[in-house]
């Protein structure tokens, strides 16, 4: 099994170190993992999620190369980040993303708005009308990642579900621009994570929903697998599910990742290769 949605306590709302995440995914007889902490970000934009430039070049990329040392052969390690979009920092993100040596990066909108941000549609309610247009101008903004090149794998596809707060049947708005944002991810040869995480908020469901994993299998979008973990014990959390869902909306195959290249492989051959 695969996991390439991780963080670490340098993500400031995350708690363990790498080490602890990788002898979790070790445990749980995982045969790949990434460490996925969120990216340095200019201005001092939202510095209570992410690590600073420094602690990225002290900490968290020696961190990776060490342990991937450290534990070759017991579980292969990818050096991965989880970018943030957000217009007007899209060439400081590019710009530090081609300076290191990267397996894969995980793109996301966390924010609309102005910054320092607010939960993409907080509690309690807005009108209905104004929820379908957070949840058009979320869909909007996703697309606009899947087209910036900053990424390889989308995140958490509909986070903006994540409170629970659902849009109304009465607007088309909605489902059309989901499914421009679907339409850039497979232009763009983008892979789709199916993240876990949501199972663990307060919409209680995956990211993406099965419906909208559906129109993307109709697509061909390649899928991976993400727990989103914040601490060690939630590395692969709920994945018997998430394998269920590769095997039926990406015909049991499972986007890998090195130096950027995406290879599609047959989860059945992974199982294989972890038991010899
Ligand atoms: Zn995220
Ligand atoms: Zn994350």
């Amino acid at each position: 099994m695969v996991d390439y949605h991780t963080h670490t306590r340098l993500c400031k709302h995350a708690v363990g170190v790498m080490e602890d995440y990788i002898e979790s995914a070790i445990g749980k007889g995982f045969s790949e993992i990434g460490v996925s902490c969120h990216n340095p970000m200019p201005d001092g934009y939202d510095l209570e999620h992410r690590m600073t430039m420094d602690e990225f070049n002290q900490i968290y990329k020696p961190g990776v190369r060490n342990l991937q040392q450290k534990y070759s052969g017991a579980i292969t390690i990818k050096f991965g980040l989880e970018a943030d979009y957000y217009p007007g920092t899209e060439s400081f993100v590019k710009n530090f993303i081609a300076e290191h040596d990267f397996d894969y990066v995980i793109g996301s909108v966390h924010y609309l708005g102005a910054w320092p941000g607010t939960e993409l549609i907080p509690a309690p309610i807005f009108e209905r009308v104004v929820v379908n247009l957070r949840y058009e101008e979320y869909f909007e903004r996703v697309r606009q990642l899947a087209e910036s090149g900053i990424c390889d794998i989308i995140a958490h596809f509909d986070l903006v579900k994540k409170n629970g707060i659902r849009p109304g049947n009465e607007s088309n708005g909605v489902d059309d621009t989901m499914y421009r944002a679907l339409r850039a991810i497979k232009e763009n040869n983008l892979c789709m994570e199916i993240n876990t995480s949501g199972l663990r908020k307060k919409v209680a469901e995956i990211y993406p929903a099965e419906d909208i994993l559906e129109r993307a299998a109709e697509y061909g979008i390649p899928l991976t697998t993400g727990s989103d973990a914040h601490k060690p014990q939630d590395v692969g959390s709920d994945f018997e599910y998430a394998y269920s869902l590769i095997d039926k909306y990406a015909n049991g195959k499972i986007s890998v990742f090195s130096q950027r290249n995406r290879e599609e492989v047959d989860r059945e051959v992974l199982v294989d290769n972890n038991k010899t």
